[in-house]
């Protein structure tokens, strides 16, 4: 059994601040500042340039990726770490686009997150060979499957209402069609059991900073099926990703495996910052994650719903198809945020009208589900969001 309350004193966490925030960035694991300031002197201080052998600089991506292929049912030399989530998703794309020769759809969901959509139109009209990207709302995916799509891109967990799609379900129909399938797990890993090796995924992308707590900016993961790895073009050929980068030669040659997804110079500093974070990880059943998620979300559900009726659940009643957060309709759910957050509740707000919630059992309790809960009905019932000061909007939300 996972311990709770030695996992929840592996954070630093503010006084007087709940935190349901974590799936937009995770808090600081109390060890990786150390960690960051010992890379800082003794490493990048003191080896200089020699820290790209003598530190393992070179191999941390493919080093931390395994750590993360482990707790993603993946196997060894699958995953690897570097450059942002927008990026992972076109190569993955890109990719996928390429292994469906012929077909020109690329399928996906209203529910995705924008960047995604972003980067597949960015890349359609880079290759500029009449590929054309699909969205249907998220009930329609496994009705519109057929045989002319080439491609489907989904996120795994909306991240808007937590609505976690079927993983394995619906990978299986899309192949059975002949559909390469790409998962962004942005808002799974570290927050629900993943297995991409049982659910037999093509290509899965997601990022560090949220519930794996690798701070802001920290690297991104990419996924490619064994099966498909050596046949796979990469389309950000960058010189990491070749086969010999300190061969220097003029023509790029795809590097062995996951390796070819590396693009240029990894992020050392953030690497130190995720490999703290992941120790955490290595005692932790994600089972027991799992239940424990679903027991503080079903208490905040209940206690939001007892005390503050204006608040709508936006996210799936069935805890099953709930991923690790809980997001309720408010229509000034901006300004009630603003208020919160200055009353120490952390959350945030997506747009049109939606309030999210984290839900991250590794260092939240129920007693700050109960304080959590209680702040938010208060707020919310006095109406204290109706002041001007609220309603300002900031470039982040
Ligand atoms: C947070 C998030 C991203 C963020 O992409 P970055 O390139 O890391 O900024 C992408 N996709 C989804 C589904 C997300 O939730």
């Amino acid at each position: 059994m996972t311990n709770f309350t030695k996992t929840k004193s592996l954070f630093h966490l503010p006084k007087d601040i709940i935190y349901l925030d974590g799936n937009s960035l995770g808090p600081l694991p109390v060890t990786a500042e150390s960690r960051v300031s010992h890379m800082i002197r003794e490493e990048w201080g003191e080896l200089l340039i020699k820290g790209w052998n003598e530190a393992d600089w070179f191999i941390k991506p493919a080093q931390l990726g395994d750590r993360l292929a482990k707790m993603l049912g993946a196997p060894p030399a699958s995953i690897i770490l570097g450059d942002t989530l927008s990026i992972k998703i076109y190569q993955a794309l890109a990719s996928a686009i390429d292994l469906a020769a012929d077909r020109k759809i690329i399928l996906s969901d209203t529910g995705n997150f924008p960047t995604d959509l972003y980067m597949a139109q960015g890349l359609i009209s880079t290759i500029n060979q009449n590929h054309e990207l699909t969205l249907v709302e998220h009930e329609e995916i496994e009705a519109s499957l057929n045989e002319n799509i080439a491609v489907l891109m989904l996120t795994h967990v909306d991240y808007r209402t937590g609505r976690m799609h079927d993983m394995q379900k619906i990978t299986r129909l899309a192949q059975d069609l002949g559909i390469i399938t790409i998962w962004d797990l942005a808002h799974s890993a570290g927050a629900v059991p993943v297995d991409l090796t049982a659910a037999n995924v093509d290509f899965a992308a997601g990022c560090t900073y949220k519930y794996l707590n690798s701070g802001p900016g920290g690297p991104a993961f990419i996924y490619v099926a064994p099966r498909h790895v050596n046949n796979i073009k990469p389309a950000l050929s960058g010189w990491l990703g070749h086969d010999a980068p300190f061969a220097f030669d003029l023509d790029y040659r795809p590097g062995p495996a996951i390796e070819r997804m590396r693009v240029g110079t990894p992020p050392i500093l953030q690497l130190a910052a995720l490999e703290a974070a992941l120790d955490i990880w290595d005692d932790i059943d994600m089972a027991n994650v799992r239940a424990k998620s679903i027991e503080l979300s079903e208490m905040f559900i209940s206690l939001i719903e007892k005390n503050c009726p204006q608040l709508i659940l936006a996210s799936p009643r069935e805890a099953a198809k709930r991923g690790s957060q809980v997001s309720f309709h408010f229509r000034d759910g901006y300004a009630a945020i603003r208020a919160l957050i200055e009353r120490g509740v952390i959350g945030d707000f997506r747009k049109p009208d939606i309030m999210r919630f984290a839900i991250t059992p590794l260092y939240l309790n129920e007693d700050d589900i109960i304080k959590g809960a209680q702040i938010i009905a208060d707020v919310v019932n006095s109406g204290i969001w109706k002041q001007d000061k609220y309603h300002q909007t900031n470039p982040v939300t």
